[in-house]
């Protein structure tokens, strides 16, 4: 098929961002020479950009360092070979040439070969290379990783990285480095929390920011978005950049340059006990993945990055992938295929970066759903996020990576251009996250529809033309891994909820009530019984690690199912542990003291009173008349519907703050004296009385 000539707007585009252009003779160019060469700097790569040949099989693109004086100083070489299947459009080729130390000049032409004929090259376009950045005579912007003052040649060190994350903090007031937990072998596990002009003051605060979180590191030997992490601090913390100020004044960066400081420090893939810490972020056996999962908790991300490397030589320069689990709600899966094919595959097309699916051209069997994997349990945890790979080698698009340093460069560098296209895509797209997050909340404590132990959703391949490209493994859940019938909730004994764990560092584990508290989810104990609902945003996650069918469980609660459904008439008195689903009670109910009520799609006349209960949990559910609820118990109130008045006051319920998200209450809303103080999860609820302090920003 014949391809299709540049459109007059990308042509301009490209023209007006590029630094030196070469004349193109008016008539003399054959036409199977590549003309309209441009060369576009950024960060660390230069984007080239020119006219397609009618016919060509691909194009290579060469570079020579010159001087000043643009003569020659080094051997042409051929840095990278374009080929049709690297970007989703066709009609205006790009490639991202990298690895060159920044700040050098370079000429570079392009030549299209017809099968292995090569046709002649393009004129040449001669440009320097956008330097480190970061003004060298200006305080904290001239600050440098080990790995920028060594030219690549070293990584950054972690007594280097230490240092200038401190210097970051003490130099710019956007930054406050906390101290997240420490790994195994006793290594700080520090974020940095960049926003503008300063960073929201409490974790509840930057909740509140909807912010945006990137992981870097988890494999020790994979540290190439690493300093992709540590250069993009730097640029955040210190740039005027009106577009960085703008991102910054919107939200909040949460930044983890090295979750794995000890697979770092040691270069190994897992952490110092051999574990591999993406196979444990549901598990949390281990204090760097608890760390990190508290985190989540605590600053609640609405979308996240995951930063590898990967050793398919040839496949993309940067293939990514959504939470592909089958339990994650489907807007945060869409939201995620939004970010990846929406956004990145378009924006990798315009800058020259081969973005695709992970797995992508015989990847293997890579990228399943294991909610062990931080893209999937963070999908879980209703966060649109993708993962990120960077390729190890060069591989045969990049064939001048056998130099060590070069290979670095561009890895690194595709890092930090994919980061800042992720904040770009957040800063254009939060209304859609936020819109993802909430209806996935909903949905999630809705407590309907099947689940699924390990299965994935398809994902489609690269789009054409993408020879020898296939998208990655179908992973569809087996028969015997579906759960049609959920459980309202799963109950666990005391020897399982509070009993000593051997399955940590050097055979001593946290408990289970510890790992669920990391999770953030909600528990009801009475007696020597817990009880987990499923009525919690995050109940996709929360079989896959107390379901006896559990491929990588914690425990084997017992499933508890509905005890109220139906239609039911006359006043109720709840006692011990009651769930209701799909019922109708017609009048007044009263959770006694010490018992729990936990509903989905359950209408109750009302009035709903629980004074001294251990716990109410009510989503999806309507209640027609005054709720008032005093307890010590924990205590969620999503999606449902009240004609209220709603008397939420004195409640002290220690380190578990009452929630009430996505509400409508058609009445006056009274919280006075709870401690902690309720919250919303970052979803509005509507209330059409008044409403006292405590709630007034609910
Ligand atoms: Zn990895």
């Amino acid at each position: 098929m014949r391809r299709q000539r540049p459109t007059l707007i990308a042509v301009s585009t490209l023209i007006a961002v590029t630094l030196t252009t070469a004349p193109t003779p008016a008539n003399a160019a054959p036409s199977d020479q590549v003309t309209a060469l441009t060369a576009h700097q950024a960060d660390g790569y230069t984007t080239l950009a020119w006219q397609p040949v009618d016919g060509a099989t691909d194009y290579q693109i060469e570079r020579t360092p010159v001087d000043a004086d643009n003569t020659p100083t080094g051997a042409p070489t051929i840095v990278g070979i374009w080929r049709p299947n690297r970007q989703i459009n066709q009609h205006a080729p790009t490639f991202a040439d990298a690895g060159y130390n920044p700040g050098d000049t370079f000429q570079w032409r392009v030549r299209a070969r017809t099968g292995t004929t090569e046709q002649s090259y393009s004129d040449p376009v001669t440009a320097t290379t956008t330097a480190p950045w970061g003004n060298p005579t200006t305080p904290g912007e001239q600050l440098r990783t080990g790995w920028e003052t060594t030219h690549a040649a070293q990584y950054t060190t972690d007594t280097d990285e230490y240092a200038y994350t401190a210097a970051i903090d003490a130099l710019s007031d956007r930054v406050r480095v906390v101290e997240l937990g420490r790994t195994v072998q006793n290594r700080p596990i520090n974020m940095m929390v960049i926003g503008h002009p300063t960073p929201a003051a409490t974790p509840e605060a930057v909740a509140a920011t909807a912010p945006v979180a990137i992981n870097c590191n988890v494999h020790g030997n994979e540290p190439g978005d690493r300093e992709a992490c540590l250069i993009m601090a730097r640029q955040l913390a210190f740039s005027t950049d009106p577009r960085i100020t703008d991102l910054l004044s919107h939200t909040t960066v949460l930044i983890v340059p090295t979750i794995n400081g000890d697979g770092r420090a040691n270069n190994t893939r897992g952490n110092s006990t051999g574990q591999d810490l993406n196979r444990d972020y549901s598990l949390i056996r281990q204090p760097e993945t608890t760390a990190y999962i508290t985190m989540v908790r605590d600053y609640r991300p609405v979308a996240g990055y995951d930063g590898h490397e990967f050793g398919n030589s040839r496949a993309g320069d940067l293939p990514m992938l959504p939470p592909r689990h089958q339990n994650v709600a489907q807007p945060i899966f869409d939201q995620s295929q939004d970010m990846i094919e929406g956004h990145m595959y378009a924006k990798g097309a315009e800058a020259g970066w081969w973005a695709c699916p992970y797995g992508c051209e015989g990847g293997g069997n890579v990228g399943l759903s294991e909610e062990t994997i931080l893209r999937n349990t963070l999908g879980l945890k209703n966060v649109t996020n993708s993962l990120l790979e960077l390729r190890s080698s060069g591989g045969q698009t990049r064939p001048d990576e056998g130099n060590t340093t070069n290979n670095r460069r561009r890895k690194t560098y595709s890092a930090l251009w994919t980061f800042h296209q992720f904040l770009d895509y957040h800063r254009a797209d939060r209304a859609d996250i936020l819109k993802a997050r909430s209806e996935a909340i909903e949905t999630q404590a809705a407590n309907t529809g099947r689940l699924v132990f390990r299965g994935s959703r398809p994902i489609p391949a690269h789009p054409a033309p993408h020879p020898g490209d296939s998208p990655p493994p179908l992973d569809a859940p087996p028969a015997d891994l579906i759960l049609d019938n959920p459980p309202c909730a799963y109950k666990l004994t005391d020897a399982q909820y509070n009993g000593a764990r051997t399955d940590g560092p050097g055979g001593v584990g946290t408990t289970v009530a510890q790992r669920i508290a990391a999770h953030g989810w909600k528990v009801i104990t009475i007696g020597d019984d817990h009880y987990i609902p499923l009525n919690q945003p995050e109940r996709g996650l929360i079989p896959l690690l107390l379901d006896g069918k559990g491929v990588e469980k914690l425990t084997d609660g017992e499933r508890v199912y509905p005890t109220l459904t139906g239609r039911r008439n006359g006043p109720l008195a709840v006692t011990g542990f009651t769930c209701a689903d799909d019922a109708t009670i017609n009048g007044p109910v009263t959770v006694r003291a010490g018992a729990a009520l936990v509903t989905t799609a359950t209408t109750i006349s009302g009035p709903l009173t629980a004074a001294g209960a251990a716990g109410i949990l009510l989503a999806d559910s309507t209640i027609n008349g005054p709720v008032r609820i005093a307890t010590t118990g924990t205590i969620s109130i999503i999606d449902a519907t009240i004609a209220g008045p709603v008397d939420l006051s004195g409640n002290t319920t220690g380190t578990d703050a009452p929630v009430l998200a996505g509400t409508t209450i058609r009445g006056p809303l009274n919280c006075t004296g709870n401690n902690p103080t309720p919250h919303n999860l970052g979803i509005a609820n509507t209330v059409h009385g008044p409403r006292t302090t405590q709630c007034a920003a609910l």
